[in-house]
């Protein structure tokens, strides 16, 4: 913006003023603004009727299941995980409008990391038939954070993990622990990242494109929330990956979080 500052001059030929630069930031900010309001609000009004669907559909697959009728059953169970779906990307974009405001809050609690770590997976391993290898989980530490967050972390590299690997592979998931703080990587075997791009996929909607990836469906936020995420909490994220061989992501955090957030 400053580029397009044009300086007004007096009858000496000084400068007086800048025009331009202020108003174009200004301008800009608050479309910035106005985009993540609407975010807030859209978000949030789609939450109550998703939350409601969701509660119905559930009912529903019970009472099919209950009564034997297995093909309406599979067909409520189908629409459970879309509303799951739904679910997740609403989260997702309130998670952004509250990181884009900073108002996105933490709530710290002392926990097991590696038993986090094993329900996390057990969770995803749930959603897939791809084989989630554990490695390394056999020590105890205690940890001081938003176990929640952290989980919220945990998920999305597992299930982008599952999202850009073949059918046929697994993933492994191993933790390490040093004096200060764990560590946790997601190894997958699948489509990898080029060079250059691995260091945008980190950014806010920040979508690799290319034949390869463009089938795979997201708003490229997972990763944007994982990081303001981590960031937050004082630890560090990061991926190595080669293109077509497969990625690794990894995070550590302090075991001790020292202020309430
Ligand atoms: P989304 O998966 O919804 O697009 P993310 O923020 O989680 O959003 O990821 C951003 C981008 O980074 C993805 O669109 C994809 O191109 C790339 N990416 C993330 N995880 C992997 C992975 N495990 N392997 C290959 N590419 C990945």
């Amino acid at each position: 913006f400053l580029v397009r500052a044009l300086p007004l001059k007096d009858a000496e030929g000084k400068i007086v003023k800048w025009y331009g630069t202020n108003t174009d930031v200004q301008h800009q900010k608050e479309l910035e603004r106005q985009k993540d309001n609407f975010l807030g609000i859209a978000s949030h009004e789609l939450k109550t009727p998703v939350t409601s669907l969701k509660a119905y559909a559930q009912v529903l697959e019970s009472m099919f299941k209950r009564s034997g009728d297995l093909k309406n059953a599979d067909f409520l169970s189908r629409m459970n995980k879309q509303v799951d779906r739904l679910t997740n990307l609403i989260g997702d974009l309130l998670d952004v409008t509250k990181i884009n405001g900073g108002r996105l809050q933490f709530n710290h609690s002392t926990f097991g990391f590696n038993e986090m770590v094993e329900e996390v997976v057990e969770d995803v391993q749930r959603t897939s038939s791809k084989q989630i290898i554990k490695k390394n989980l056999n020590f105890k530490r205690e940890v001081f954070g938003d176990r929640e967050r952290i989980c919220q972390v945990l998920t999305n590299l597992l299930t982008n993990a599952l999202k850009y690997s073949p059918d046929a592979s697994e993933i492994v998931i191993y933790t390490e622990d040093h004096e200060n703080n764990v560590q946790v990587c997601v190894q997958d075997y699948g489509i990898g990242i080029s060079g250059e791009k691995k260091d945008r996929v980190f950014e806010q909607f920040y979508r690799v494109s290319g034949n390869k990836q463009h089938t795979f469906p997201g708003l490229g936020l997972g990763l944007y929330i994982s990081s303001e995420i981590v960031k937050r909490l004082n630890g560090k994220i990061w991926v190595n990956s080669v293109e077509d061989k497969g990625s690794t992501f990894c995070f550590s955090i302090p075991i001790r979080q020292e202020t309430a957030l």
